[in-house]
């Protein structure tokens, strides 16, 4: 049997090399990057920090099957994450809970309070056509425009009502005083870190890693079966037009102080070029002196990252996903080859039904 071809070193792309090896294929897993992980790679920094070099990223899933497939290849550190906005000059839970409207209004509500209050600024839409239709059906206008409107502007380059609902939806809203940004049964984080776990699911006899190599220098016919991570609009030489991708640009710093923020992430949706700051510290729990955060600003040109959930976008999709379907022997995994905006486990999840069917 021909050697498949993995196209990518990310989750997807280690995922299925992992189980085809399983399964008994011979594998070769290529990435231009020299590092493997993709974006989820990370790296001590020069102080010893433990940094994410493509921004925060905090696995949390409700799958057992997901938890349990990378449990073989990494411990685990329980880590739940916070984040507070900066709001009129508070920092205040987001997801919006019963403090953030206490603090944020100078109010003492219980949870049926905070329940009658939203449900008298909240303004229904139904259906439920857009984000800008999801935050105002939830909070109302005041609070959208404080705690949405210019984060997601400032994130997408488009307002929330460009935005298909399941980005809004991402984010819910609390009556109690839960500030977890995330409530998935599993919640940790990778004890040696994701570039240590990749490492562990790519070191299988059957699996043989090329860094820094492009997908158009290998010569498809040497391989049977591709899987293929990457943009799904370039595999197709943009032949319909690109997708629009959402790009970030990283700014990494290192400060001489145990402690920068109380959490994990702070959020500015008002404020700075920047949407947010994340310490690392938090996520990863490293007692180390010093501290190491990245400021994330938003970017229309450079590295995909996100692909951009709007109508016009998913039609675009559709077609390159009908020529997909037409290519035999290939398939299409993860955030930028589905065009979904996809959580790591959602990713992880994607892989594995993708060779489960093999
Ligand atoms: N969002 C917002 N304000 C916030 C947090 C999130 O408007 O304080 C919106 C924004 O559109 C963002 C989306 O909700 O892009 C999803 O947020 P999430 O934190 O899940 O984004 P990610 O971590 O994937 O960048």
């Amino acid at each position: 049997m021909l050697e498949s071809l993995v196209v990518g070193a990310g989750f997807a792309g280690a995922v299925c090399a992992r189980q085809l090896a399983k399964k008994g294929h011979r594998v070769r897993v290529i990435d231009r990057r020299t590092h493997i992980g993709g974006n989820a790679f990370d790296e001590f920094d020069a102080h010893g920090v433990l940094v994410h070099r493509y921004g925060p990223h905090i696995f949390h899933t409700n799958s057992k099957r997901i938890f349990e497939f990378l449990s073989d290849f990494t411990n685990w550190r329980y880590y739940e994450h916070r984040v507070l906005a900066s709001v009129q000059n508070q920092l205040l839970p987001i997801p919006i809970n019963r403090t953030t409207l206490n603090r944020l209004y100078n109010l003492n509500l219980d949870e049926s309070g905070v329940l009658d209050f939203l449900e008298k600024v909240r303004l229904p839409r139904n259906p439920l056509r857009n984000s800008e239709d999801v935050v105002l059906s939830s909070v109302g206008a005041e609070l959208c425009d404080l705690f949405f409107s210019n984060y997601t502007l400032k994130q997408w380059g488009v307002p929330l009502r460009d935005l298909s609902a399941g980005v809004a939806s991402r984010i819910p809203t609390r009556s109690g005083d839960d500030d977890r940004y995330f409530t998935d049964s599993f919640q940790f984080m990778p004890g040696e870190g994701y570039a240590r776990m990749f490492e562990r699911i790519l070191d299988h006899p059957n699996i043989v890693l090329e860094l820094g190599t492009d997908f158009e220098s290998v010569d498809r016919k040497n391989f049977g079966l591709v899987i293929f991570s990457g943009p799904i609009d370039a595999y197709f030489n943009f032949c319909f037009g690109r997708l629009p991708y959402r790009s970030l640009r990283f700014d990494h710093q290192h400060l001489e102080v145990e402690q920068f923020q109380s959490v994990g992430t702070v959020n500015f949706p008002n404020q700075h070029e920047y949407t947010r700051i994340t310490e690392f510290k938090h996520l990863t729990g490293q007692r180390v002196s010093g501290t190491s955060i990245v400021y994330e600003y938003p970017m229309s040109e450079g590295e995909p990252y996100y692909p951009i959930p709007r109508p016009e976008n998913e039609v675009l999709f559709k077609r390159y996903q009908e020529l997909a379907k037409k290519e035999s022997d290939v398939i299409f995994v993860g955030r930028l080859a589905q065009y979904r905006y996809y959580n790591m486990d959602q990713v992880v999840g994607a892989a594995l039904a993708a060779t489960d069917s093999l």
